[in-house]
């Protein structure tokens, strides 16, 4: 049975946590933005301030064994400030019994990185390249087993266990999602997961009209389902990016050296069709800034979407695409924002997508709902310092895309079931 964090009673009890921690770090492993770990303390305060203890667990980046470089050890400190009280670390989520036996109202510990185990992910490791089928199904059998083991382990340390990490509620992962089942009775989103669940949710279900997304980003392939998934939920979808060429070719575009993937050009000739079956309007670009070369630096030219020179590239929406987008996000009700519209990476193509970040901005204050998620949309809004003036920025990119396809994440399912 799903618990609620706002009525449960958290005196004198432990609380598991999943957080995603997974923070950028520069090279002296300091923190470079930690909105992710701002993001989860509503939670872990909230359990605190109510009498109990937290044991915070998370992933931090992709390592495939234990590697200090991915130590959860480098942000402690930073865990500490923001909680206001000295967080203990275990430097072994695989070890931390006494610790979290010791542990009393109102502490926290941290583990360490739980994908230093193969068995958080539950994926085999270190299988040579050549191994056999069968040494492959053992293996996974394998692994699958000791994650029982391992979910049971974290499960011990605890009386309730809480999901606050959106960004990997995607992954069935040991800490994201098999571990609920050693809770039936004690489980629950946190204030975070929470949130980010009730934004898709509103956006998919019951948002006011009229409904705008806007998809961009580099291909057609990786967002496939989530326009599919589109076509029967907006009244409107803007497809700008790398992404938008392979429409403009499927249209009979020429498209020059622009970004883009013949094979999904059927698909692509299939989205049309669907979304004027649907009376959705897809609004494509109208012309692009396209570069000469794939840098920074590049020659550039205004030109016709349709009509792109050979040995130059569409790398930024044109004044014109972004005055039509516009027409179009201020006169909507709700705006989902997922991926860029150019290079954003190159600050001489990062216009088009700041200038979208602007756009949600002014609808935001002239009433409609925005909402906003994927790395360089989220970084967009950030740096022009709209991050408070957008109705809600997710903190999760293939977690986001997962839910915007229809899917019920593992992570959710797990704390529903
Ligand atoms: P995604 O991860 O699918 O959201 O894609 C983000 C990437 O799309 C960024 O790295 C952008 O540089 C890239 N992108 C956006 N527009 C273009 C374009 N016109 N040509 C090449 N790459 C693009």
């Amino acid at each position: 049975m799903q618990q609620f964090i706002d009525s449960y009673d958290f005196t004198g009890k432990k609380a598991i946590v999943r957080v995603d921690f997974n923070v950028p770090l520069d090279e002296n492993f300091n923190i470079t933005d930690d909105t992710r770990i701002r993001r989860a303390m509503p939670t872990l305060k909230k359990v605190l301030s109510s009498g109990g203890a937290v044991i915070i667990m998370s992933h931090l980046g992709r390592p495939k064994k234990v590697d200090p470089k991915f130590s959860l050890k480098h942000i402690v400190g930073r865990v500490s400030e923001c909680l206001g009280v000295p967080v203990k670390f275990a430097d072994d989520c695989m070890k931390a019994d006494e610790l979290a036996a010791g542990l009393k109202p109102g502490e926290a510990l941290l583990l360490e990185n739980l994908r230093f185990y193969a068995e958080e992910e539950g994926k085999p490791r270190g299988l040579a390249e050549d191994a056999s089928e069968e040494e492959k199904a053992a293996a996974k059998k394998a692994v699958k087993e000791s994650q029982k083991e391992f979910t049971a382990k974290l499960a011990s340390y605890a009386d309730c266990y809480i999901n606050d990490a959106f960004g990997t509620a995607h992954r069935a992962h040991a800490s994201t999602a098999l571990i609920a089942k050693y809770f039936p009775n004690d489980k629950m989103f946190g204030y975070l997961m929470k949130a980010e669940t009730d934004a898709v949710d509103y956006v998919l279900k019951h948002a006011e009209r009229p409904l705008t997304a806007i998809i961009g980003g580099s291909k057609v392939s990786s967002k496939l389902a989530v326009l599919k998934n589109l076509l029967g939920v907006v009244d409107n979808l803007i497809i700008g990016g790398g992404m938008g060429y392979t429409f403009i070719k499927s249209q009979g575009g020429h498209i020059g050296d622009s970004l883009h993937e013949d094979e999904l050009i059927p698909d692509a000739r299939e989205i049309l069709r669907e979304a004027e079956k649907r009376g959705v309007r897809i609004v494509l670009s109208v012309a692009t800034k396209a570069g000469d070369s794939f840098t920074n630096d590049a020659n550039t030219q205004i030109v016709d979407i349709h009509n792109i020179p050979d040995g130059w590239e569409g790398m930024d929406a044109s004044p014109a695409s972004l005055a039509n987008w516009k027409k179009v996000i201020m006169a909507s009700k709700t705006i989902l924002w997922n991926g860029p519209v150019g290079v954003f990476e190159f600050p001489n193509f990062a216009h088009g997508t700041l200038e979208i970040a602007k756009d949600l901005a002014e609808a935001t204050a002239a009433g409609a709902y925005t909402l906003v998620g994927g790395g360089d949309s989220v970084a967009a809004v950030t740096q022009m310092g709209y991050a408070d003036k957008v109705s809600y920025v997710s903190t999760g990119g293939g977690a986001l895309l997962e839910a915007i396809e229809g899917k019920t994440l593992p992570g959710v399912a797990a704390i529903l079931e």
